[in-house]
């Protein structure tokens, strides 16, 4: 990942927001950083340009080499599918899908054969210790076990690239814990990881932490 000069302007009505000044951003396979800052000051705008929702108004975003910065809808779906997962604070699972079925959609978007998407569905429950709530739905589970739930969705595609948006937001400590020693053990197979969050805590299994002020990166510290 590799960003020059990345900027993101919101207009609603009369109102202007520079949401990202001047971001440029280098990060290196199987690096784990942790975007830290402020209320507002442009960590999900950044998130959401990293992982291809949403395009940058200025600047260049260059993804395995290729500058994404102009891609449109279409072309920005069909590079993130399968190479990248993403993990929220609330969870965002379906709640009218169980467990099992909501960590096969990734896999039903790819268009995987169904014997496969059931090894790599049972894979990803046993590794995310929820395959004995295959069949419970998000509302049942307790929230240290739904974030386990959209880990497993996150990675069954196995993903070079995680986005985590505050993973440990909604969770007490015991299952933030749980939660950041998944993430980190992921990242020691290889898979590079940006997550954004506001504890201390969580930053300390990052390599690397970016402190973003006002749409800026004010510093970025070598763990
Ligand atoms: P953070 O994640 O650090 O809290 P955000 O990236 O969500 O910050 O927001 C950065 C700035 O951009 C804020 O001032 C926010 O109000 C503004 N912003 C974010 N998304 C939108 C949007 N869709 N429309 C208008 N303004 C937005
Ligand atoms: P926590 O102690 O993490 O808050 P809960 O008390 O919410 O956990 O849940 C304890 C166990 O009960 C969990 O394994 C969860 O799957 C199960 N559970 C909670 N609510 C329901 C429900 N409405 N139906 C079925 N199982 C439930």
């Amino acid at each position: 990942i590799k960003t020059i000069d990345l900027q993101k302007t919101f207009r609603t009505e009369e109102i202007e927001t520079l949401a990202l000044h001047n971001v440029n951003i280098e990060v290196n396979d199987g690096e784990f950083i942790a975007v830290m800052g402020p209320s507002g000051c442009g960590k999900s705008t950044l998130l959401n340009i990293l992982g291809l929702l949403d395009n940058p108004t200025r600047g260049s975003y260059y993804l395995n080499g290729i500058d994404v910065s102009k891609f449109s809808e279409v072309q920005r779906t069909k590079l993130r599918k399968g190479m990248i997962g993403f993990v929220f604070q609330n969870f965002n699972l379906i709640e009218e899908l169980n467990v099992y079925e909501n960590i096969e959609l990734p896999l039903l978007y790819m268009g995987i054969s169904a014997i496969e998407r059931k090894q790599k569905i049972e894979q990803a429950m046993d590794r995310m210790a929820i395959s004995h709530r295959k069949k419970h739905f998000p509302q049942q589970l307790s929230g240290g076990q739904q974030q386990r739930v959209a880990i497993a969705r996150a990675v069954v595609t196995r993903p070079k690239l995680i986005l985590a948006d505050e993973p440990t937001g909604n969770l007490d400590s015991k299952n933030g814990t749980e939660v950041m020693a998944l993430l980190s053990e992921l990242n020691k197979e290889g898979t590079t990881i940006i997550m954004v969050t506001h504890s201390q805590h969580d930053a300390e299994y990052a390599s690397r932490i970016v402190n973003l002020f006002d749409g800026e990166i004010v510093t970025e510290i070598e763990m």
